[in-house]
């Protein structure tokens, strides 16, 4: 199976299929819309079964609406290798988030089974339900459902037709209350590794097909609110102003100035949204609320840079006469890749005579939940532009290839019958 470029997987195959997927849901002439849960999802999932099946995998459909295709081990005792992503995609989306990471993970499994390769422990490809959290506004539903993260009331959040999640998953076929028992017992699985697109700009500047993942990066999200003095635009002299937009505006430059001033550093700073009250053209702003996502790999310098937009509030609020409030949305820590799996992705890249560059994930992924219960590994595919959820995300089929190809020696390693990744000497790196 051989080809001339060294690799094993089957290009053709892994070409068609992400093809074929991509016409369910099809809205444009490269854009998707496969909301979680809607017939367009179960007819991806439908599909992606069939392949399964085909490729010799037995599936189910688990309580959460997950698509899990398993191979057995030699020892069926040992925890499990989960590899997977998810097939829902966002409204408006493209044909490579998440679904790369399905269909090459079953690619590579497929692969071992036709090089006659069977692993020691039980290997699982999963699509997980619900990554991208756009139909019921909370994503990661899934990789959290099995890893027993889910929250008090998420079965009763209405899509934007009133309809509940609770009911969604029962028109699939799937019942909340054998939740319970599908939740992976502690320790069952013993690594998960994902193949997806960068959905950043990072690899193509480097002009590097794949790359290696060194953690998803944790965010901070914020509101701030700063409260000034409504006034006539044509009547309140300028010294006498408490405006907010102001005040606001010159908090968000600095913001931007002190998260740029590393130019080394991952870090990563955006005000998205703002909100004007009243938002008039003839009335100084009273209050102004805008957003803040700060992410970076190192929580103390996140830390740090938080504590300085906190200075940065204080002064500027005294020096424009506001007065400031805050709420804490989210703040979830960077969750690191293992090294020894990463050593092995490397490896296995340099098989094929890649060497590839690492960088972290801003996005969420389903490994974000898996890192929680296991060790995890990430293999990223550039994209062009780096532009994702969007119809003109693209990924060339020969990047998803390789990045595949690196998927596929990397389980051939772990599921080798030690069920320990196989660490070449650093030499050999
Ligand atoms: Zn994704």
């Amino acid at each position: 199976m051989q080809t001339t470029t060294g690799k094993v997987i089957n290009q053709l195959r892994l070409n068609e299929r992400i093809e074929q997927l991509s016409q369910i849901g099809r809205i444009s002439e490269t854009g998707v819309c496969r909301l979680a849960l809607t017939p367009e999802d179960m007819d991806g999932i439908i599909q992606v079964r069939l392949w399964m099946e085909n490729a010799g995998l037995t599936t189910r459909l688990d309580p959460f609406g997950n698509l899990i295709g398993r191979l057995e081990g030699a020892d069926q005792a040992l925890p499990i290798l989960m590899i997977g992503s998810h097939i829902d995609s966002q409204p408006y989306g493209g044909r490579y988030d998440g679904a790369i990471g399905v269909l090459g993970a079953l690619e590579a499994v497929q692969c071992l089974i036709e090089n006659g390769i069977q692993p020691h422990m039980p290997i699982e490809v999963i699509a997980f339900c619900d990554e991208e959290g756009s139909r019921f506004n909370k994503g990661l539903f899934g990789s959290r459902g099995i890893t027993g993260q889910l929250e008090e009331g998420e079965l009763e959040r209405q899509d934007k037709n009133g309809v509940t999640r609770r009911e969604a998953l029962e028109a699939f076929g799937c019942s909340p209350s054998d939740f319970e028992e599908a939740i992976y017992p502690p320790g069952s699985i013993d690594s998960y590794l994902e193949l997806h697109i960068e959905q950043g700009p990072v690899l193509e500047a480097l002009n590097a097909p794949v790359g290696l993942v060194t953690g998803i990066s944790g965010p901070l999200w914020l509101t701030v609110t700063m409260k000034g003095m409504a006034g006539h635009a044509g009547s309140v002299p300028m010294g006498m102003r408490h405006d907010a937009l102001v005040g606001s505006a010159k908090v968000i430059a600095a913001f931007d100035d002190m998260v740029r001033e590393d130019p080394e550093a991952p870090t990563v700073g955006t005000v998205g949204s703002l909100r004007v009250f009243p938002d008039s053209r003839n009335i100084i702003p009273e209050e102004v609320s805008f957003t803040v996502d700060l992410r970076d790999m190192e929580i103390e310098r996140r830390n740090r840079l938080e504590a300085r937009l906190m200075n940065i509030l204080d002064d500027l609020s005294f020096r424009y006469g506001l007065t400031y409030s805050l709420t804490e949305d989210t703040n979830s820590e960077p969750r690191y890749c293992a090294e020894p799996i990463k050593s092995v992705i490397r490896s296995s890249a340099e098989e094929i005579g890649l060497t590839l560059p690492e960088l972290m994930s801003g996005p969420f992924h389903d490994a974000l939940a898996l890192s929680l219960v296991c060790d995890y590994g990430m293999i990223f595919v550039r994209s062009k532009d780096g532009i994702s959820h969007h119809p003109s995300e693209y990924s060339s089929p020969e990047d998803i290839g390789l990045g595949t190809e690196v998927l596929y020696r990397t389980i051939r390693r772990m599921c080798s019958g030690m069920n320990q990744p196989i660490i070449l000497p650093e030499e050999a790196l």
